[in-house]
């Protein structure tokens, strides 16, 4: 009996009087959930459910995903153009035509003063990959400017990196699948229930199926360390080490898959010379892990009939993030684990088309995994796009984090900022505002008008957002997937890709180009230049991924469907055919905590939120359940602090200083605390970002902090947005 009832009450969902449900795919997470949005009878979206028949979510969705419906209408979306001749002086509104003219004639004249390269164009994981590849077409073949990258290198530029230098190609060889196979996980630097809760949904019921150990390498205790059989409670910045011993117990002890390494890698004997070094005793010294425990995950990976290992940003945020990924390779390659059921190296990526931009959006070099510095691939796609080859670059030029950098010193005068927020995201935010004031112009397009970076511009382009818009996206498993047009743009925002096709227009080279005007257009193009690649869409449609509900690549011309593992025959993409092993030597550059700065400092997302909150800070279902900024710290470490649960504290780096809320708990050590990287002016004012050599990614996740207790009056004080344009 419940409560005095002799029934259950039924539970009632709360009619919306939806009258049309339309599919797409979720607009968050790289997980790639197909959502379907309801729309009421005046043609409001109203809700949002998941779509049983996907593979990929079963009908489930994360927090972010069932409130999704609600982005359209949130506060501060962009209703028409904007612009001014000085970034302090108020905004205007303005038309189309005149925002668009003097956004191309700033170009023109900015690369007529200071040369082509002076003009940098900064993208997103966000945009579709249609309109990727156009913006790609638009950057190398019109506006021709070599400066031109994506905030994936903040977030996936490591993974990228390493799959190339291991494997040969970019591609994330595994698939979700894998979970139900796996006879032991490793995950490094990877909080899934908050980051991918549908991913984590997914190997929680292979589990439930069939139990597998669950190794978890993280400093620290993580929700999912917090489920898993083994929790390795690393310190911070030492992975590299850590995996090296592994390979070396697994070699030294004879469990490695010696046919494999024989018929499909090369540079076994470099790799071994390195590998050698870390034996478990000197490894523990290093890493923080016990040689025993070392000894005991190495084993349990190595014996396990298939094993795989995924990560996210604990690898890839470090100053040897593209190495950690290539030594997760050289662990599935010793031991066998690449292209088979359950065995893989899956990074599981981080915007909902970090993968996208990635095949196509050239910033890398040219469209479909193919490389400015290669003579074909420059001459393939100039007679595709009917242009001189000679207009490209023979090499890449600056990624993002050398962009920002090249501002402060004069060689890059003008930016356009394309649904991202580097006042936000990057790290050292002082060091980012006076480089956006030092630029003679810079374009803001987001959906968004109140996006911090928006301060500085001079023109800002409002655009639609995910749904009101038509195209793809590709997830972490290579799955692409469609986003139907839900409702139109909102007021006088418009989609990107009909922004990227005017402003080609406006230059002459442009003219010259052909620029599909539809999703499905552009697709068509895709589809002709994939044909026979690795990335090869050739087999789909539009119409086919809306049936199928997202199709892997490669899917080739006839085929029924895509396909799940790559890698499967051993083949691989480097000239010989074969994968690389890597000598990975640890090399350990970044900061550490000392007597003035004694506390590590770690960040990372939280469920609720997403990247720098400029959709989720203003859902109020997401945003309550996190309001405000806050630093988890141990409690052994506050006390002789004066410091305690829910009081405010005020952190100092060698950058700058940050003020947040304590909540105090065991999750992480005494000598670490810990803040989620969304909120504006708050850890990125501290962190230092050092850059991988490979991938240019900065290393979020490591920096030192002093703490000091503040009361609530000078907290509010210090978080005064005035005292903290300094
Ligand atoms: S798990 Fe990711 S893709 Fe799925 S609903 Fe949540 S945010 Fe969207």
């Amino acid at each position: 009996m419940l409560f005095g009832r002799k029934t259950k009450n039924p539970i009632q969902i709360a009619n919306k009087n939806i009258v049309e449900w339309k599919y797409t795919t979720c607009g968050y997470c790289s997980t790639g959930c197909s959502i379907e949005v309801g729309l009421n009878a005046q043609g409001e979206a109203v809700g949002s459910r998941g779509v049983g028949s996907a593979d990929v979510n079963r009908g489930k969705l994360c927090l972010k995903g069932i409130f999704e419906h609600e982005l359209f209408k949130l506060q501060g979306r962009g209703t028409t153009p904007l612009i001014r001749d000085k970034y302090f002086e108020p905004f205007k509104e303005t038309a189309w035509d005149p925002a668009l003219d003097k956004v191309a004639s700033e170009i023109q004249r900015i690369q007529a003063t200071y040369g082509r390269d002076s003009f940098a164009i900064v993208s997103t994981g966000q945009i579709m990959t249609e309109e990727f590849y156009t913006l790609g077409k638009l950057a190398r073949g019109v506006i021709g400017t070599n400066n031109y990258d994506g905030n994936t290198t903040l977030c996936m530029a490591s993974a990228a990196s390493g799959y190339k230098r291991s494997f040969g190609s970019d591609g994330p060889p595994g698939c979700y699948d894998d979970f139900e196979h796996t006879e032991c996980l490793l995950a490094i630097g990877s909080n899934l229930p908050e980051q991918h809760p549908i991913i984590f949904w997914r190997l929680k019921q292979a589990l439930e199926k069939r139990k597998f150990p669950v190794i978890v390498v993280d400093p620290r205790v993580t929700m999912f360390a917090q489920m898993a059989d083994i929790h390795l409670p690393i310190t911070p910045g030492t992975d590299l080490a850590l995996l090296n011993s592994l390979a070396h117990v697994i070699l030294e002890e004879g469990l490695a898959d010696k046919a494999y390494i024989e018929k499909f890698t090369s540079g076994y004997d470099g790799f071994y010379d390195v590998v050698k070094h870390y034996d478990p005793i000197t490894a523990s010294r290093i890493c923080g892990i016990d040689e025993d425990t070392i000894r005991n995950v190495a084993r349990v990976y190595a014996k396990a009939g298939a094993a795989m290992t995924i990560w996210t940003m604990g690898i890839n945020q470090s100053t040897h993030g593209s190495d950690g990924v290539c030594a997760i390779n050289n662990l599935n390659l010793i031991t066998g684990n690449i292209g088979k059921p359950g065995g893989t190296s899956l990074s599981i990526t981080g915007q909902c088309n970090a993968m996208g931009t990635r095949e196509w959006s050239s910033c890398s070099g040219l469209p479909g995994y193919r490389y400015l510095e290669n003579e074909k691939d420059r001459n393939d796609i100039a007679s595709f796009w009917g242009i001189d080859p000679e207009f490209f670059p023979k090499q890449r030029g600056l990624f993002q984090t050398d962009i920002f950098p090249a501002i402060e010193t004069g060689q890059i005068k003008g930016l356009w900022v394309i649904a991202t927020n580097p006042m936000s995201s990057m790290s050292n935010t002082a060091r980012i505002r006076k480089t956006l004031e030092k630029l003679e112009f810079l374009v803001v397009q987001d959906a968004y008008q109140d996006v911090e970076t928006n301060e500085y511009a001079h023109v800002y382009l409002p655009a639609a957002v995910w749904a009101e818009k038509e195209g793809c996206f590709t997830n972490t498993e290579r799955r692409v997937n469609l986003i139907r047009n839900v409702i139109k743009p909102h007021a006088n925002a418009k989609a990107d890709l009909w922004i990227f096709n005017q402003l080609a227009k406006r230059f002459a080279q442009g003219n010259k180009i052909k620029f599909p005007e539809t999703a499905s257009g552009v697709f068509d193009e895709l589809r002709q230049l994939s044909k026979g690649r690795m990335l090869d869409y050739s087999g789909m449609t539009h119409e086919k991924i809306e049936q199928q509900r997202g199709i892997q690549w490669p899917c080739t011309d006839g085929a029924e469907t895509g396909t799940q593992r790559l890698y499967a025959d051993g083949k691989y993409q480097h000239r010989d055919g074969k994968a690389k092993l890597m000598p990975l030597p640890f090399i350990d550059n970044n900061e550490r905590p000392d007597e003035e700065y004694p506390f590590w400092l770690n960040s990372g997302r939280v469920v609720e939120h997403f990247h720098t909150r400029t959709r989720t800070g203003k859902v109020g279902n997401l945003n309550k359940f996190s309001p405000t900024a806050y630093m988890e710290m141990n409690p052994d470490a506050a006390q002789p602090l004066g410091i305690t649960h829910g009081s405010y504290v005020r952190l100092t780096s060698r950058r700058g200083d940050a003020v947040v809320m304590v909540q105090l708990t065991q999750r992480v050590a005494p000598n670490m605390v810990f803040i989620p990287f969304h909120f504006h002016e708050c850890v990125n004012r501290l962190t230092l970002g050092l850059l991988d050599p490979h991938s240019r990614q900065p290393a979020y996740k490591q920096c030192s902090v002093s703490i000091q207790a503040v009361d609530d009056q000078a907290a509010a004080a210090l978080r005064n947005k005035a005292l903290r344009a300094f």
